[in-house]
């Protein structure tokens, strides 16, 4: 019998809960035992870990965060700080682990595999920036939470003859702001892979204005370089001929909250329990993910120190499209 460690790390996103129930049910139909990890890697530092039987996981598919617990926890980045977490686990006899999280909490799995514990990792960020998967969990939440506010800020910027400036989170990556962008009809979209000046923006709105546009709408990443301040200087210096009234909002963490989409729901589903299968079949020190529709592994040694790169295509096209 495997004794299984399930935890999530870094920033939370929507359809963690569901990974963990599968990962928790798949594991206990094998009639393995489970343990829950408070607070990520914190957790492991404190043997802050729980049984888990399947009511335990019972009710919290559809809530967004993790029932578990999330941090970020320095101490487990040094070897020291690892070699204490491996310590617990092996006092407890728990021989693997399944790691939910970032970029940054992969790479953590990656060490912990590169130093002899059985890890299998489970993409969840809602900048889908993980190398090895297609999409991770929450991002497609993280976009229609988005599109749902660029959607509802056209309504009022159509009523007033406004431009809306809307930031969304993506430090490095600006996979949100360009997929709801796309999909809210923006004007401009600026991201750290696809950098637009500021002057740019301004010029792009002049235009639109022209053109005889009620409204326009400029997506930014808060990663992206010429950003929101940038822009809003210019405006300041700018504004009677760029023609339109120029509004900010920041989404921030909103993005992150709330309920998780049928589709991170049923890609955690099918994660989690394929981390679970992989264990079983022996596949560890791998990223699990999806890829063209199918389920694949790659090896954690792989995933670290790369990014999923931005699709170019996609900016290109809403280039194109912004008109
Ligand atoms: P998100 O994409 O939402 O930001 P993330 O998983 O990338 O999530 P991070 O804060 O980067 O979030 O990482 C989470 C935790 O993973 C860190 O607090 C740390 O404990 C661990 N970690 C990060 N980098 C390493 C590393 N190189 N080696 C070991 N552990 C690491």
């Amino acid at each position: 019998m495997k004794r299984v460690a399930v935890l999530t790390s870094g920033g939370d996103a929507p359809g963690m809960n569901a990974a963990i129930r599968a990962v928790t049910r798949a594991a206990l139909a094998k009639d393995w035992e489970v343990f829950g990890v408070r607070n990520g890697y914190a957790g492991l530092l404190a043997d802050a870990l729980d049984p888990l039987a399947a009511r335990d996981v019972g009710g919290i598919i559809q809530r967004g965060g993790t029932v578990l617990g999330s941090a970020r926890c320095r101490e487990f980045a040094e070897p020291a700080g690892r070699a204490k977490a491996l310590a617990h686990l092996a006092a407890r006899n728990v021989d693997a682990l399944v790691v939910i999280g970032g970029n940054g909490s992969q790479s953590g799995s990656a060490s912990l595999a590169r130093e002899g514990f059985t890890v299998v990792g489970v993409p969840s960020t809602i900048d889908n920036d993980l190398y090895g998967t297609d999409v991770s969990i929450g991002a497609d939440t993280a976009i229609n939470v988005t599109l749902e506010a660029i959607d509802r800020l056209r309504t009022t910027a159509s009523s007033h003859h406004r431009a809306f400036v809307v930031e969304t989170m993506g430090r490095n990556c600006g996979y949100i702001a360009l997929m709801a962008g796309i999909g809210g009809g923006a004007e401009v979209i600026a991201i750290p892979e696809s950098e637009v000046e500021a002057s740019e923006v301004a010029e792009r709105l002049r235009a639109a204005y022209r053109r005889g546009k009620t409204h326009a709408l400029v997506v930014v990443a808060e990663g992206a370089k010429h950003g929101v301040h940038d822009l809003l200087t210019l405006y300041g210096e700018q504004r009677a001929s760029i023609g339109f009234d120029l509004r900010l909002t920041r989404l921030g963490h909103v993005v992150r909250g709330g309920v998780p989409s049928a589709a991170d729901r049923l890609l955690a589903t099918r994660l989690g329990a394929a981390a679970v299968d992989s264990l079983a079949a022996g596949r560890h020190g791998v990223l699990v993910g999806m890829q063209r529709g199918e389920i694949n592994v790659t090896s954690l040694s792989e995933i670290t120190g790369r990014m999923r790169p931005a699709d170019t295509a996609l900016v290109e096209l809403a280039r194109v499209l912004a008109k």
